[in-house]
């Protein structure tokens, strides 16, 4: 889940005097980009975000940002736009219970503007009570980029110095490097024995020529995902880039597994998968209707309803039976009435299964144990009836880890756009013109932004005209992702100018220019603040493998 290389939207605006036309505010989606694809070590683009959310399943943020006290201005302006299951790390927000925010990134190169997205959102969570980790994906680099390790000690450093310079607290804090913490690859030890390689050729496109540092760096970055977890299982978000979702989606599938025990919603013996379990969610809602205050309601009977609607259920009958069958087009529907025939006379009541996974005797004996109210165990599962769903989550987790087990939640993720290259195309690392070094000297910073692409038209008169064509230019990006800080009026303004005709490229260049020369400015002279804190954190600066490998340095 380390953020790399931003790329994205191909702005091909060229004018110095600008123009007009839409009216959003959030940075526009890509055009003539790239198709999806998330690759994770790639040189991702998206060319439409809308896909991530119908082909990924990646959620809209706009649904949970009401969830979220004061949201970051990222949030505010659709620049992080998606999420995975960040509704438990909003609510811990809102109680002030313990949740934790981690990212990291392979020091290939400059830090840069782009990477600074997630630099502020690791801060911004930690400034909301997150313990928050920050981390360097040193193996990774070396692994999958073959980056020596001087090379990497180099870049280490400049990322640290600017994430401190930018406001992360080392003292609430934990950063550290992956090759230097035992804990993370204790942990991906472990993970890796839930991990299999058919999966990696399915999500990376591993093949035989891959190393085996290459996965093993996977495994590593599962285990970074889930370490702030290790000493007390919490809500967790990990921001970072949508190429980096494939971690994601490993990472919580992987916390899953090391669970003990899996809970879901049951009617009665038999497991049922979503679709089966609502229809007999429905059926049975329906029988309590129906049946006498002191009618039992049993299988069968919810066989007949699902068979043949409300008129068909005997409750009378000694044994009734279901005779009809259910036609193909329905086989969720099929199934469930085959699984309700099959219980017959057993009653249908709601209740929370426990499910052995991993779960080893004694925890599995702890859990019947501590389980309150009517309860029924079996070999592999124990129903009990008495719990609401999230009671029983509660209980399986403090149960798993004071038996040894991890009890992790599974980590969510918030996804940010990437940012357009300041030449058009994609913003680049590789592309000094593209991008913006956070080590640029200000007055290079100063000439890029003078030298962008814009979405301006071809001449004033137009501009003034049709108005500029903010969604498309990265001028404006640098307003809405940086410059404006968390002021939305003024970006707002700038946005409303531009495609409004009262602004043109030439003035608004000049303005974005001296206010990124200042920002540099300023974040180098705080970089050179902090500078003695470097030698007070908690992780080696130069690596022992150096010498290790062979590399000394000099
Ligand atoms: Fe031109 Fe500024 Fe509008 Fe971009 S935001 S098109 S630079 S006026």
């Amino acid at each position: 889940m380390t953020d790399d290389t931003p790329t994205d939207t191909d702005a091909n605006a060229t004018a110095e005097e600008p123009g007009v036309e839409t009216s959003r505010t959030d940075g526009g989606t890509a055009t003539g980009a790239d198709d999806v694809a998330l690759d994770p070590w790639g040189s991702s683009t998206i060319a439409d975000y809308r896909k991530l959310f119908e082909e990924f399943g990646i959620e809209e943020f706009d649904a949970v940002l009401a969830e979220v006290p004061n949201p970051h201005y990222l949030m505010r302006r659709g620049v992080i736009f998606g999420h995975r299951d960040y509704g438990p790390v909003a609510e811990a927000m809102r109680n002030d219970d313990p949740f934790a925010v981690l990212s990291g990134w392979m020091p290939t190169g400059d830090p840069h503007i782009g990477h600074k997205l997630v630099f502020d959102e690791i801060i911004w969570h930690q400034e909301q009570g997150a313990d928050a980790y920050g981390l360097i994906a040193d193996l990774e680099a070396h692994a999958a980029r073959g980056l020596t390790w001087e090379e990497i000690d180099e870049h280490a450093r400049d990322y640290l110095l600017s994430l401190l310079a930018l406001g992360f607290d080392p003292e609430e804090g934990t950063l550290y490097r992956q090759s230097g913490n035992r804990e993370v690859q204790d942990l991906a030890f472990e993970l890796g024995s839930k991990a299999r390689f058919a999966e990696f050729e399915g999500i990376y496109g591993f093949d035989g020529e891959t190393s085996v540092s290459h996965m093993q760096s996977v495994v590593t970055q599962m285990a970074d995902i889930l370490y702030p977890q290790l000493d007390e299982p919490k809500p967790t978000v990990i921001p970072v880039g949508p190429d980096q979702d494939p971690h994601v989606r490993l990472a919580r599938d992987l916390a899953a597994r090391m669970r003990f025990f899996r809970i879901t919603e049951s009617y009665f013996s038999q497991e049922l998968t979503a679709e089966e379990r609502a229809l007999v969610a429905e059926a049975h809602a329906a029988l309590v209707d129906l049946a006498d205050d002191d009618g039992t309601i049993r299988c069968v009977h919810g066989a007949q309803y699902l068979v043949s609607g409300p008129e068909a259920v005997d409750f009378d009958a000694d044994r009734p039976t279901v005779d009809d069958a259910v036609g193909g087009d329905d086989p969720a529907r099929a199934s469930a009435v085959d699984k309700l025939r099959n219980a017959g006379m057993e009653p249908l009541r709601p209740r929370v299964r426990f499910l052995s996974r991993n779960a080893p005797d004694d925890a599995f004996e702890a859990l019947v144990e501590r389980i309150d109210g009517e309860k029924r165990r079996y070999d592999e599962h124990v129903d009990a009836f008495d719990l609401s769903i999230e009671e029983a989550e509660e209980l399986a987790r403090e149960v798993e880890v004071d038996t040894g087990g991890y009890g992790f939640y599974a980590p969510s993720s918030i996804y940010h756009r990437f940012m357009t290259g300041l030449t058009g195309g994609k913003m680049s690392s590789s592309i000094p013109a593209s991008h913006i070094s956070l080590l640029d000297d200000p007055e290079d910073g100063y000439s890029k932004v003078k030298s962008a692409t814009t979405g301006g038209r071809d001449t004033a008169e137009e501009q003034r005209e049709l108005g500029g064509e903010a969604d498309e230019c990265p001028v404006y990006e640098l307003y809405a992702y940086l410059l404006s800080g968390d002021d939305d009026d003024f970006a707002k303004r700038v946005y409303d100018e531009c495609v409004g005709g009262e602004r043109l490229c030439g003035g608004c260049k000049e303005q974005a220019a001296e206010m990124m020369r200042e920002f540099l400015d300023d974040h180098q002279e705080k970089r050179a603040e902090v500078e003695s804190m470097l030698d007070d954190l908690d992780m080696e600066l130069e690596s022992p493998r150096r010498t290790v490998a062979g590399e000394t340095g000099d």
